[in-house]
């Protein structure tokens, strides 16, 4: 398999602007961010998205949803609103084949997206 970036950031050999970490998952700062707050919150284990969820990640993708409440507080936008954006295959625009969610905030977002 080819080298993923993100499974690369999680094992810290390419360089990001962690701001979470734990067992499970890493949060780390979009580099190319769409919003004020923009993180993304990856499991260590490589998944390479949404459709390739088991019955097994039940836990983990709880955690990782679980982990943006406190990443929302940290970074101001509990109470004034944020989104979770998970992006699977082409027409969703999915560039990394590794489970992420985007956590966008800190400016209204539009609805629907285009
Ligand atoms: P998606 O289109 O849902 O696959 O989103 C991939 C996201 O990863 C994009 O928002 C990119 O800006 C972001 N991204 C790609 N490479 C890096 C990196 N090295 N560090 C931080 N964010 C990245
Ligand atoms: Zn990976």
């Amino acid at each position: 398999m080819e080298k993923c970036i993100f499974c690369e950031i999680a094992a810290k050999r390419i360089e990001s602007q962690i701001v979470y970490e734990d067992e499970k998952v890493v949060a780390f700062k979009d580099i190319h961010p769409q919003a004020p707050v923009h993180i993304l919150i990856i499991p260590k284990k490589h998944i390479a998205g949404v459709t390739s969820l088991e019955e097994a990640d039940n836990e983990l993708i709880g955690h990782m949803v679980l982990v943006t409440q406190q990443l929302a507080k940290d970074f101001s936008v509990y109470q004034c609103g944020f989104r979770l954006v998970v992006n699977s295959g082409p027409d969703a625009g999915q560039a990394v084949n590794h489970l992420h969610l985007h956590l966008l905030g800190g400016r209204r977002l539009k609805w629907p997206p285009g």
